[in-house]
């Protein structure tokens, strides 16, 4: 069934619309990407009219976003643009919502489409979906019908279950897209095209060949006045439980057959169940924790405070590709760059036939993978220093840079590949419920066994480096170290 398409933001006033949702879908309308008869719907209590909202929209957009040059492709797109005022928990305003929607639509059987995108905050998502339920929104009688599920998904594992029942009630699984913008970044699902659209990698891609991954997202911006929030949530349900997890099985994932959603997710959840689990004992020896200096005088952060701003980890992929071979994850703010990237390091050359100096061995390759700030792919390898002789090798990198390789095309943000996506019902980059939940069951036990200080003692590290000494020890412990670019 066609008819015109409407996204909904239910928190249409908040941080979230501002700075990425409503920037991305006037981007893909700039571009003309998305459907010409797409309508914006905008929810919340403050009190705007349409156009009232409109230039407050506008304002803050600007804030974030260069848009000098475009005031009247703006003005055109704020048409699009409509304000419904309303208390989501209220289930008269959702009636009143829905009539707008129907009023938009041309009438109550008019055919038409909605995407629900729920930019509120977690609690609010319970009053949501019982009201969404009561007035029938996932009905697809007249057009299809799909919501959009911000993170954080659950806090533990009972929480994500109790969630994914509720929206089970009201959603068929189909109409779901739970979004982890981690996946809207290009580098990301370049990876699935450099892995598996690429002869060359794929055969070495296994316990053979590679020595160890790495997989670092540092932040260099601390909690700031996100304290409180921060404080509840911790370095692993903010970071680990799902940026970190979605790089590492898509590094770890086996091929799927086909490009299509259910067979990459069922990949995913593969690798995830095949992460070896660590007993408490275990835990404390493969995980390192640590908060950074002045984290307990930040607004918001109660003064006996335990939570980590910082993690490295040691996990392994028990199956016949992976076994042994240690995936280091790290995460953390305050640190000195912002940086995501994924380190492949290859073993060594198993002997030299090179006179090398005793003690002196080759380095071994690096493949890295940068998703931020330059997104590219960096191949290290040895070459031979001129004028000298053949056991004068200098490391040199054959690189890609996805800037100056497509030129003017601008690389689209993540929110704009995710919304184009599930604007086109394709979940291939959302996170399905199984996913999440296994997710769960791998961090639950750390974030237990990271409750108790004498099992895991919590590392102070200078704001601006990368992360306590600890971490670095983790690796250390296997004759390993941190890799970096530069
Ligand atoms: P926020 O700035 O606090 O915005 C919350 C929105 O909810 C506001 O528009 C608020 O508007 C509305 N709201 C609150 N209570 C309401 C009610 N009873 N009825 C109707 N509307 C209500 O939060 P946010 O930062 O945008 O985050 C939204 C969600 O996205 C959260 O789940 C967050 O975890 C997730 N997220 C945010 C970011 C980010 O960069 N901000 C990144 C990743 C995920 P009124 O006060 O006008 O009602």
């Amino acid at each position: 069934m066609s008819g015109s398409t409407t996204i909904i933001i239910l928190g249409g006033t908040g941080d979230l619309a501002q700075r990425k949702l409503v920037p991305a879908l006037f981007e893909l309308v700039y571009r003309g990407s998305i459907p010409d008869d797409l309508r914006i719907v905008c929810f919340a209590r403050s009190d705007y009219t349409s156009d009232a909202y409109r230039d407050f929209m506008w304002n803050k957009v600007r804030e974030f976003h260069d848009l000098a040059a475009h005031g009247d492709a703006w003005r055109t797109f704020a048409q699009r643009i409509h304000y419904v005022r309303g208390d989501l928990s209220k289930p008269e305003d959702w009636g009143a919502l829905k009539q707008s929607l129907q009023g938009l639509d041309g009438g109550i059987d008019a055919p038409a489409n909605w995407l629900f995108y729920l930019s509120i905050a977690p609690w609010l998502f319970e009053p949501a979906l019982r009201n969404m339920s009561a007035h029938g929104i996932a009905d697809e009688t007249n057009g299809w019908r799909r919501v959009v599920i911000e993170k954080p998904f659950g806090h533990d594992l009972a929480s994500a279950v109790a969630l994914d029942n509720l929206v089970g009630q009201v959603f068929d699984e189909s109409q779901v897209y739970r979004i982890d913008h981690y996946l809207g970044k290009h580098m990301v699902q370049n990876l699935l095209v450099f892995r598996f659209a690429n002869a060359i990698f794929e055969p070495l891609w296994n316990r053979n060949y590679i020595d160890n991954i790495q997989i670092t997202v540092a932040e260099s911006i601390t909690v700031g006045d996100r304290g409180s929030y921060y404080d509840e949530s911790g370095v692993v349900r903010d970071m680990v439980q799902n940026h970190l997890l979605q790089l590492l099985t898509l590094v770890a994932m086996e091929p799927p057959n086909i490009a299509d959603s259910e067979a990459l997710r069922n990949k995913k959840v593969e690798a995830l169940q095949a992460i070896r689990r660590h007993s408490g004992v275990e835990m404390a020896r493969n995980t390192v924790r640590g908060r950074y200096e002045g984290y307990l005088m930040e607004q918001g952060v109660p003064p006996d405070s335990i939570t980590p701003t910082f993690a490295a980890l040691r996990f392994f992929v028990d199956n016949w590709r992976w076994r042994d071979v240690p995936f280091y994850l790290r995460t953390g703010k305050a640190m000195a760059e912002k940086v995501s990237e994924i380190v492949i390091e290859f073993q060594a050359p198993p002997h030299s036939m090179f006179a090398l100096d005793a003690g002196e061995t080759i380095p071994s390759n690096l493949l890295r993978l940068s998703l931020q700030p330059d997104e590219g792919i960096h191949l290290g390898f040895q070459t031979k220093s001129p004028n000298t002789d053949l056991a004068s090798m200098e490391p040199t990198n054959l690189e890609f840079h996805y800037k100056s390789a497509f030129g003017d095309l601008s690389i689209p943000e993540d929110y704009e590949r995710l919304l184009q996506d599930a604007l086109l019902g394709d979940a291939s980059l959302f996170i399905r419920n199984d996913h999440i939940e296994e997710a769960w069951r791998i961090v639950d036990p750390l974030i237990e066994a990271w409750s108790d200080l004498e099992v895991s003692p919590l590392h102070i590290y200078p704001k601006g480096t990368w992360g306590p000494d600890a971490a670095d020890a983790l690796l250390a412990q296997d004759g390993r170290r941190w890799r970096r670019y530069h």
